[in-house]
């Protein structure tokens, strides 16, 4: 299949020529034609398979036919939603490559930023406009901007945005846009409040699927170590090192590990940064930009900030914290080997998470490679509930602790950093470390 097969036009098939794609991928050849007919389409696809390109190129055709190069005003015709930044930003970016031989004016507003400048923008019109939900809710009550002509709506990655708690917010926008429309919806997963949520959206859609969630993509090869909590860091150090590595998003669980692994990493002479929902838009954009011109090596992400980074050619990815979601695990490593390219996916997995990676085993339908040659090989045992439930006391009392100092204005804790069994460390309880982030 050709995209000449698609009747796509050619403004649009110069831009595509200049983005290098030869052939549209599963989903482009599917979504398409269905939207160009002006289908609602229900859209099941996971990252890196080409999705972005899927509405935006038809939704910029539907919209240049009307407009042609008209000169006017722009009239708010399409709407995109998106649960992220970084991917309202990157849907735009994807946009404004496609529409560049056209006359179509496009715009992208999300929140952690002024407003001003947004404002400004839609001040002057926009034809397509990519948002966040808070921001576009925001600047909608402020008589910003009004939803009355949009033709065309899209609500992307549908599952996370529940995931992150924006149901009202989708609910609250569906109020305000007119009736008669054209909708998309995707979604990297379909459980039930999905298919209902979408029952309230779409009317008669065409239903399209490329893969599964639980399919990994064919062209990322999957690796395993065993090792302990404590070695975790050195381990990543020694694969750095071994593989060569020049350019690798590492996955942590929380905000503070990616700060504590950034720190770690700089200390060792590896170039890196971290991206998580407490660093400011300006920070998170910079280490984008630095980890994409390989200004960086490392970028340590959070998977709610990851989501939506798209770097071309990025081969690794590095689970250091095994993600006890097994479906987040897919969208992880879905980062690499992005439309076609090689990926490879490194996790480190510590006996805590022993039991993730079973169900990730399950969920992908294969087993994940271990490397047996591992410097530091997993010798502790996970923990037994009796311990877990002292863990648990142990790290609640650490967090009173913490914040009990913050308010009286101490810094720090006065106690180690360290769990209790870790600092009662000796030869036979070193097997009991299990400091996890909270
Ligand atoms: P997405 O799933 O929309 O995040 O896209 C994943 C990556 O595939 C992006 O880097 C796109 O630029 C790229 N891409 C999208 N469509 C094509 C295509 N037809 N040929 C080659 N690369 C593509």
């Amino acid at each position: 299949m050709k995209f000449e097969d698609l009747k796509i036009i050619e403004p649009i098939m110069k831009a595509l020529k200049t983005k290098g794609y030869s052939e549209p991928t599963p989903i482009q050849a599917k979504a398409i034609p269905h939207i160009l007919n002006r289908k609602d389409v229900l859209g099941c696809a996971q990252t890196g398979t080409g999705k972005t390109a899927a509405f935006s190129i038809p939704i910029i055709q539907l919209i240049h036919k009307i407009e042609g190069n008209s000169n006017a005003k722009p009239t708010l015709r399409s709407l995109i939603v998106t649960p992220t930044r970084e991917l309202a930003i990157q849907i735009d970016e994807n946009i404004k490559d496609y529409s560049s031989n056209t006359n179509i004016k496009h715009a992208v507003i999300f929140g952690g930023v002024k407003q001003e400048q947004q404002v400004r923008t839609l001040k002057k019109g926009v034809h397509i406009l990519v948002a966040t939900p808070g921001r576009l809710l925001d600047l909608i009550s402020q008589k910003h901007l009004s939803l009355s002509d949009v033709k065309l709506f899209v609500l992307d990655e549908a599952d996370r945005m529940l995931d992150m708690g924006f149901i009202n917010d989708i609910k609250k926008l569906l109020k305000l846009l007119p009736t008669e429309r054209q909708s998309l919806f995707f979604s990297a997963t379909m459980p039930q409040n999905i298919v209902e949520l979408s029952n309230t959206i779409l009317k008669n859609p065409i239903k399209v699927e490329v893969a599964a969630v639980s399919s990994t993509a064919e062209t990322i090869t999957q690796y395993l170590y065993y090792t302990n909590r404590t070695d975790k860091n050195n381990l990543l150090l020694h694969i750095l090192k071994e593989r060569k590595i020049d350019q690798v998003l590492i996955f942590v669980r929380t905000k503070h590990g990616a700060d504590r692994i950034f720190r770690f990493l700089t200390k060792n002479n590896v170039k890196a940064a971290s991206i998580h929902g407490d660093r400011a838009q300006n920070q998170r954009q910079k280490a984008l930009q630095d980890f994409k011109s390989k200004e960086i090596t490392a970028l340590v992400a959070t998977d709610i900030a990851a989501r939506g980074i798209d770097i071309e050619k990025l081969t690794y990815t590095i689970n250091l914290d095994i993600p006890n979601i097994a479906e987040t695990y897919v969208h992880r490593i879905g980062r690499s080997g992005r439309a076609g390219e090689d990926g490879i996916a490194i996790s480190i997995c510590e006996p805590e998470e022993n039991a993730y990676v079973k169900d990730i085993q399950k969920l992908i339908g294969k087993k994940i490679t271990v490397i047996e040659d591992n410097p530091f090989p997993q010798t502790d045992k996970p923990m037994t509930e009796e311990e877990k439930k002292e863990w648990n006391k142990e790290k609640q009392k650490r967090k009173q602790e913490f914040f009990a100092n913050r308010k009286n204005g101490k810094q720090g804790n006065s106690r180690s950093d360290k769990p209790k069994n870790e600092r009662s460390k000796s030869k036979d309880n070193k097997s009991r470390n299990k400091a996890k982030e909270s």
